[in-house]
């Protein structure tokens, strides 16, 4: 029998046949794959006639087609969906799949194909797309190491493989800690507690098998558990397990994982010419260099921190109104910002909870879409890779789009956090070929029969993932590899979190916040109170993330640290971190910068893609509409449409004319002074 994976995919839109694919057909659909990849590889690399752009550059284009849809299937299902079976094989991969790159890299007759071609560029008659690609693909070449020889080549090589197996790693023990870690309530444990969150807390003992509700280290449980237990001594329990994810000592413990990764990084570094990882990553950012990262979070820290200690105070007093004596603690924060928030704006997440239904904040973020885009959205009955993942098709003018999967529940199987991925990418080198795009969340997953219900942070999430999906589904270019959302690290939180700005327009909620129970809409007085809360508590919300943005830059800019955890402390010492205030993600569970190279030195990226999105959103409200349609076209046509074809700057420069300051995303956290 033919392998599900290698075989052509007759599934309506060319799905992966989810069906018929079990974990047993990945190992040896990998290896064929990767067979056929270095069999075109070395076609192209000892091709006698002189290289055209076609018989190199797209020829690499193409070269790991079904390499790409075979790991296109398994990383989605290994992140959302994992099995014992399926870490083995990740285990298996990473190094094999690190091995290929290098190969790809020393080739040296293919990188003088290339760099033949760059020379000649300007005769070549490139279209601007083709020359950029051409750049790309050069630039990838010489950054991994091509023109490195003899003993630097070889060691680079052997640093990658490294590293590759450590992110592997690192992801696995997270994992492990994530999934051995629960607290079984009793039901007088359960006192204090908003229904929406004993609900959620019995589904996920029931999904444990337990017949007690309980607390896992999943953000949809624990960050409400924080905001509104009474009980000090379970919120200090919960709290301590949460961050010590990671670093709990045995063999899951991945603070030995992140040294070995800096050192390495470090090394790779040095070999290629750069004074730091920081140098050699921010190269093709935006932001080109440590400094200029430094100084757009250093400039929103100071504002930040004095907001933090100024809320900080506050919290502190009430909590020694209540009787309970000593420093606010971190576990403490969350539970009496809550209080406040009802004191203040009169607003109680248990009373907005109803309103936000999972299913409604879909239609929320498919109607915006739809305004502005001219999309439309259906459902399709399709078999995917979990009964909790749901499918749509896409289309414009009755034209197929895109094909969206929502997999929205969180299960022990499942990475923590939300993303973006696309198990196939737009382009039409090969065809018309339009992407599958899947959004993956970790909400609560309510009852039996039960309507799920979102906190409001958790349908900015759904809003912030749609906004990367729409990045991939609208994508008009050529070439795959600067297709959707390839495009620098520090632009691509762009369209995403400039997507959740439409949440927060009015008429969005008081059409789709209805009430689970009664279907009536969100009553004016409660939306009205939303929105003025929405800068509450951001001084505790940028402290704590640019805490962790600033502890990655260092770890990454300066001399790699034997002791992270040190270097840590070190940093937010002279930061002067208030006590009650974590980093939003600590080393040992600090999945962006060590579960892989995506997001090392890059932590900061969303915080400069945010001078933008503040800036971006500004553009509709200047025009008059939160729906304008000529600039949601321009928004189209020069970012979401565009993929990596321009510099970032010139992309955004073309939709808005120039490059903003920080002042539009000081204004929206509310951090402006004066
Ligand atoms: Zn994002």
């Amino acid at each position: 029998m033919t392998n599900p994976l290698l075989a052509d995919w007759t599934t309506p839109f060319a799905l992966p046949p989810f069906a018929d694919v079990t974990d047993d057909d990945f190992a040896p659909a990998f290896e064929a794959a990767m067979d056929r990849a270095r069999a075109n590889i070395a076609k192209i690399a000892e091709n006698p006639e002189p290289p055209t752009f076609a018989s190199t550059i797209e020829a690499l284009e193409q070269a790991d087609a079904a390499l790409n849809r075979v790991l296109g299937v398994f990383f989605n299902i290994a992140g959302a969906d994992s099995t014992p079976k399926r870490e083995e094989l990740q285990r298996d991969f990473s190094p094999k799949l690190a091995a290929y790159g290098s190969e790809i890299t020393n080739n040296k007759p293919l990188f003088e194909r290339v760099e033949t071609l760059w020379n000649a560029r300007d005769t070549l008659d490139l279209t601007p797309e083709q020359q950029r690609v051409l750049m790309l693909t050069r630039r990838g070449f010489i950054r991994s190491g091509a023109d490195l020889e003899g003993y630097a080549a070889d060691r680079l090589t052997e640093v990658k493989n490294r590293l590759a197996v450590l992110s592997t790693q690192f992801t696995q023990n997270l994992l492990a800690d994530e999934r051995s870690w629960y607290m079984e309530l009793t039901e007088y444990e359960l006192e204090g507690l908003p229904d929406f969150l004993i609900a959620a807390a019995r589904a996920a003992g029931a999904e444990k098998g337990l017949q007690a509700p309980v607390i896992t280290t999943s953000r949809s449980l624990i960050v409400p558990f924080l905001q509104f237990s009474p009980r000090r001594d379970l919120r200090e329990r919960a709290y301590q397990a949460w961050t010590a994810r990671g670093a709990g000592g045995g063999p899951t413990d991945n603070r030995p994982i992140a040294a070995e990764v800096l050192a390495l990084r470090e090394e790779r570094a040095f070999l290629l010419g750069y004074d730091s990882f920081a140098d050699y990553k921010l190269e093709t950012e935006m932001a080109k260099t440590p400094k200029a990262v430094r100084d757009l979070l250093m400039q929103v820290w100071e504002p930040a921190l004095a907001a933090a200690e100024a809320d900080s105070t506050r919290l502190s007093a009430m909590m020694h109104g209540d009787g309970v004596n000593g420093e606010l603690e971190p576990w403490d924060w969350r539970y009496y910002s809550e209080k406040r928030r009802k004191e203040e704006h009169d607003l109680d997440e248990a009373e907005l909870k109803p309103y936000l239904q999972l299913d409604r904040m879909i239609d929320a973020a498919f109607a915006v879409a739809s305004r502005l885009f001219n999309l439309d959205f259906k459902a399709l009955d399709a078999t995917l890779y979990h009964p909790d993942a749901r499918a749509w098709e896409v289309t414009r003018d009755g034209a197929h789009l895109a094909v969206f999967i929502g997999d929205y529940f969180a299960r022990g199987s499942k990475r923590s956090g939300a993303w973006c991925s696309a198990m196939r990418s737009q382009q039409k080198l090969a065809g018309d070929i339009r992407p599958i795009v899947v959004n993956v969340c970790n909400f609560a997953k309510p009852e039996a029969g039960k309507p799920a219900l979102l906190s409001y942070d958790d349908a900015r999430t759904l809003f912030h993932e749609f906004g990367h999906a729409l990045h991939q589904m609208l994508s008009d270019v050529t070439y795959e590899s600067i297709s959707g959302t390839s495009v620098a690290r520090d632009f691509v939180e762009l369209p995403s979190q400039l997507y959740e700005h439409w949440l927060e327009v009015p008429e969005v909620l008081a059409e789709f916040a209805t009430h689970a129970e009664t279907g009536k809409p969100m009553p004016k007085a409660l939306l009205d109170r939303l929105l003025a809360a929405q800068t509450y508590d951001s001084g505790f919300d940028t402290v704590e993330f640019l805490a962790s943005a600033l502890v990655d830059l260092a770890f990454h800019e300066e001399e790699a640290p034997a002791d992270p955890m040190r270097k840590q402390a070190e940093v937010l010492e002279g930061l002067g971190m208030p006590h009650a205030i974590g980093m939003r993600h600590a080393t040992p569970h600090f999945a962006h910068v060590f579960a892989g190279d995506g997001y090392s030195s890059g932590y900061y990226s969303y915080m400069w893609s945010e001078v933008m999105d503040a800036d971006a959103f500004e553009a509709f409200k200047e025009a008059g509409s939160a729906f304008d349609a000529d600039t949601a076209t321009k928004l189209e046509r020069f970012i979401l449409s565009a993929g990596g074809s321009e510099e970032a700057e010139d992309l955004y420069t073309a939709f808005r004319g120039k490059m903003p300051g920080p002042e539009a995303l000081l204004k929206g956290r509310g951090l402006s002074q004066g």
